[in-house]
């Protein structure tokens, strides 16, 4: 596996582009590559793209494109203006240059596994994505994933415009491994594909838990977006200190499709939101998101529940906060 080459060339919407990508990530344009300054010597007559006039199958759509008398009898290792960064997975003997999906000498399938050089892994095609791209350079689909979960993305984006809540520019990915958000990128919200693919899969995905737990990672993303906040006397009082270490108790349920407070602990909307200041935080953010801001509603629960005062006082923080950053005080 070569190291990721260095972009190479740009799309025509202006963005950088790596060699042989077939969608450009940003504007999902699919690029053709041509054999420009003639190095590789011929194109692909069905693709178009930059082909070896030795080879017999076009490396790029497969096509049949051997010649009598051209095309080498014997697979080669690396013809001209090509790189041999693998043998081909077929075992024909020939050699492949990344990322070709297909052996020019056997037109065999070739599997790269490139998802190291990438931030992630795009949900249709598994292959490496980058957390920027919106296009999948290899599949040409939506590489966020976004369009997988669209009805949670629709319900999130409602309910924070409901509870004004403006947009700090997060990002919602879909990705393996667990949900969160990484305090080195606060935009950036990966959830579990796990719980959309599976759902999908048998056709009962459990949007009201994902609206949930989007809504308490996209708590984590906006606290870490909004950092020196929770530096002020008053954030401090109501939710404590949020650097402290973190001891993950595996145990604690969580339930983020329950739109109502619990009623034990007292002192915090949820069992999940006691084990940390910043679970706290985002549960507290994903209550009010869900609860559409309708504080009055809200806290009638609250003190039926005979929640402490401090529940109270943390929504009341969030909505004075909320309503700070608008300008509505
Ligand atoms: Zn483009
Ligand atoms: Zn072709
Ligand atoms: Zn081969
Ligand atoms: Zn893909
Ligand atoms: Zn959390």
């Amino acid at each position: 596996m070569p190291d990721r080459p260095r972009p190479e060339t740009r799309c025509k919407c202006g963005h950088a582009l790596q060699r042989f990508w077939r969608f450009c990530p940003a504007c999902a344009r699919p690029q053709t590559w041509r054999d420009v300054g003639h190095v590789t010597g011929a194109e692909c007559p069905v693709c178009r793209w930059a082909v070896s006039p030795k080879s017999s199958y076009c490396p790029w759509c497969a096509a049949d494109i051997y010649e009598e008398g051209v095309s080498s009898e014997k697979p080669l290792k690396e013809p001209k203006g090509f790189r041999k960064d693998a043998r081909c997975d077929a075992g024909c003997g020939g050699g492949v240059q990344y990322p070709m999906p297909y052996c020019p000498w056997c037109g065999e399938d070739q599997s790269w596994d490139d998802r190291g050089q990438f931030e992630g892994v795009c949900p249709r095609c598994d292959r490496g994505v980058d957390d920027w791209m919106d296009t999948c350079p290899w599949c040409g689909k939506d590489a966020t994933g976004r369009d997988l979960m669209a009805p949670a993305v629709r319900e999130i984006r409602r309910l924070l415009r409901i509870s004004g809540v403006a947009d700090w520019g997060y990002r919602l990915l879909l990705r393996p491994g667990g949900s969160g958000v990484a305090p080195e990128s606060p935009k950036i919200i990966e959830i579990n594909r796990r719980h959309v693919l599976d759902g999908r899969r048998r056709d009962e995905v459990k949007w009201p838990m994902l609206v949930g737990l989007i809504a308490h990672e996209l708590g984590h993303s906006f606290l870490f977006h909004h950092w020196r906040w929770t530096r002020t006397p008053r954030f401090r009082r109501v939710f404590g200190e949020v650097d402290k270490a973190y001891r993950v108790d595996e145990d604690t349920p969580v339930y983020f499709d329950r739109r109502r407070v619990a009623y034990a602990p007292l002192e915090h909307v949820s069992a999940y939101a006691a084990t940390h200041p910043q679970e706290d935080f985002a549960e507290t953010f994903r209550i009010y998101l869900t609860r559409r801001r309708r504080l009055r509603e809200l806290f009638a629960e609250l003190g039926r529940k005979r929640k402490a005062v401090r529940v109270f006082e943390k929504f009341l923080l969030l909505h004075d906060y909320v309503r700070m950053l608008r300008g509505w005080t």
